[in-house]
């Protein structure tokens, strides 16, 4: 049966089930994810409780799906409590999901800021403390449009909760504690932004009204998930001038610095059709309304790999010449040849694999850079690229800090088997400047492209530190202080390989 009203056409059977009835649905159609305790009225993952494992929940009104319920399941929510349509649920279910996930690890409260959720969850976490279980709460509080608004005190809460769900939900389930996992939230909440709009006002079941009246031909910008009121009402324009007002509204509260890089992340409240959605995320490389450039947050993978390989290919190739004429100065002239070899060896390898990960890809990079090199800077280089392969293992994708991580260990390895240290006017001269500056910024949350570039600046410093240096290792060294005054070849070309890198990571964002 459907239920028609003068405004109202949906599937329905009774208005005042309609909750009920879908999450039955939802059980039923994913009863290898979850479970639905109608007692409570709450969603709970099948394996739950899992022992030592922090759990999550989130709650709220329905009309938001799929928040919450269809969250639950590895790697996000433990469970959700869902409350009627537009209302916070009430403490009991909160507190039973609180203690059906509860593993001995502790519960995080994921609370979407609705006064009537932060009260509620707040009686929750109390009564859950009573009964001996440890629960953090994290309020989430994304939306710029409005400060306080008819429901909320302060900014509403709104799609930065799922992106919580699903990082802190990885947090737990790769064993992070209640004080890593809730740090997590914290972390996704201090840092997300958003903004909504609306085409036209949704029709709770129970009334069979719209909660607004938006004109003909208008859009209103701001509006929260219950449709309560946003900033200003406009003329729709096209999609492109929509984002740009919804994006400049982001980021100017954001306060982004150029060539940050966001995760963009665009939904529908479950109103609006994909096809309009994949529309609006083809505008998020967005410069029109700011004079700021998003650039979609990109984790690094094998393909980061072989295009830097193929950099210093090309960059070793031009700067030939230069490193000859280097090498000949305070060595027997054979550096740019050799690194040209080398990585010309590398890039026709790696352009032969088929799938392989990007630690076995410089892995790979290594073995022939050892094999085909020769001299002093094929098994230093060589030894370098493997060893900062094994800290990669198997791993599909790295993040800017694995690979200062891979930089780290090629470093040990270089010192390790040639045993120079800084000031020996070697590679390591470049490298290791590179090395701390990579780490440092990554440390500091700087972007990775941001982060490499400082580290290859670094490196190229330290090429040129060597200069006045008198040469303590490698071949330079017989020439005593006659090294003095002659910039070291390998630290030059270590400089062309971070500079290198510095090109694959940007032009991979
Ligand atoms: P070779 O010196 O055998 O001809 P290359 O000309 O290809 O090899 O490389 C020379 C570079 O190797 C030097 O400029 C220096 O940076 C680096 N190098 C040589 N010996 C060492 C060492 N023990 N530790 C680190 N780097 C070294
Ligand atoms: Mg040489």
């Amino acid at each position: 049966m459907a239920v028609e009203t003068t405004q109202m056409r949906k599937f329905l059977n009774d208005p005042a089930m309609v909750v009920k009835e879908s999450l039955a649905g939802l059980a039923a159609a994913h009863s290898d994810l979850l479970r639905y305790d109608v007692a409570n009225q709450i969603i709970v993952r099948k394996d739950a409780p899992k022992k030592g494992k922090v759990a999550l929940i989130s709650g709220g009104g329905s009309g938001h799906e799929p928040l919450h319920g269809g969250f639950v399941g590895r790697g996000m929510l433990d469970a959700a409590c869902p409350g009627e349509v537009f209302t916070s649920p009430v403490p009991g279910q909160m507190l039973a999901a609180t203690k059906a996930v509860d593993g001995g690890a502790g519960v995080v409260h994921i609370v979407k800021n609705y006064t009537g959720d932060v009260l509620n969850f707040k009686l929750a976490a109390e009564d859950a403390a009573d009964e001996g279980i440890k629960v953090t709460s994290v309020v989430i509080d994304d939306d710029v449009a409005v400060q306080d608004s008819l429901y909320t005190a302060g900014r509403r809460g709104v799609g930065a909760t799922v992106l919580a769900e699903k990082i802190a939900g990885a947090a737990a389930e790769t064993g992070g504690d209640l004080a890593k996992v809730t740090d997590a939230v914290k972390h996704v909440n201090d840092r997300a932004r958003t903004f909504g709009v609306a085409l036209s006002s949704c029709i709770p079941p129970a009334n069979g009204k719209a909660i607004f009246d938006l004109p003909e031909g208008e859009i209103e910008f701001g509006i929260g998930i219950h449709g309560e009121p946003g900033r200003r009402r406009a003329k729709l324009g096209r999609a492109s001038e929509v984002v740009d007002v919804m994006v400049e509204a982001v980021l100017s509260d954001l306060k982004a610095k150029h060539g940050a890089k966001v995760l963009v992340f665009v939904n529908g409240m479950g109103g609006t059709p994909l096809l309009e959605l994949y529309l609006i995320f083809t505008r998020r490389r967005c410069g029109g309304a700011s004079d700021l450039t998003l650039i979609v947050e990109k984790v690094m993978d094998a393909a980061t790999i072989t295009s830097w390989m193929h950099e210093i290919d090309r960059s070793v190739r031009a700067e030939r010449d230069h490193l000859v004429q280097l090498d000949a100065a305070i060595g027997d002239g054979d550096h740019g040849t050799n690194m040209v070899r080398g990585f010309e060896a590398v890039v026709q390898a790696l352009d032969a694999d088929t799938g392989s990960p990007p630690g076995r890809l410089l892995i790979v990079a290594g073995r022939t850079l050892v094999s085909t090199v020769g001299g002093a800077s094929g098994p230093l280089w060589g030894s370098a690229l493997r060893s900062g392969g094994r800290v990669l293992g198997d791993e599909k994708t790295f993040d800017g800090a694995q690979l200062a991580e891979v930089l780290a260990a090629a470093l040990a390895s270089v010192k390790d088997l040639g045993t120079a240290s800084l000031g020996d006017k070697t590679m390591v001269d470049a490298l290791e400047p590179a090395v701390e500056t990579l780490r440092s910024r990554i440390a500091a949350g700087e972007p990775v492209p941001q982060a490499v570039d400082e580290a290859a600046s670094a490196a190229e410093a330290g090429m040129r530190s060597t200069i006045p240096l008198q040469a303590r290792k490698g071949r330079a060294s017989y020439l005593g202080e006659r090294s003095v005054g002659h910039q070291d070849p390998g630290a030059t070309s270590t400089a062309l390989i971070l500079r290198a890198l510095q090109r694959a990571v940007t032009s991979q964002s």
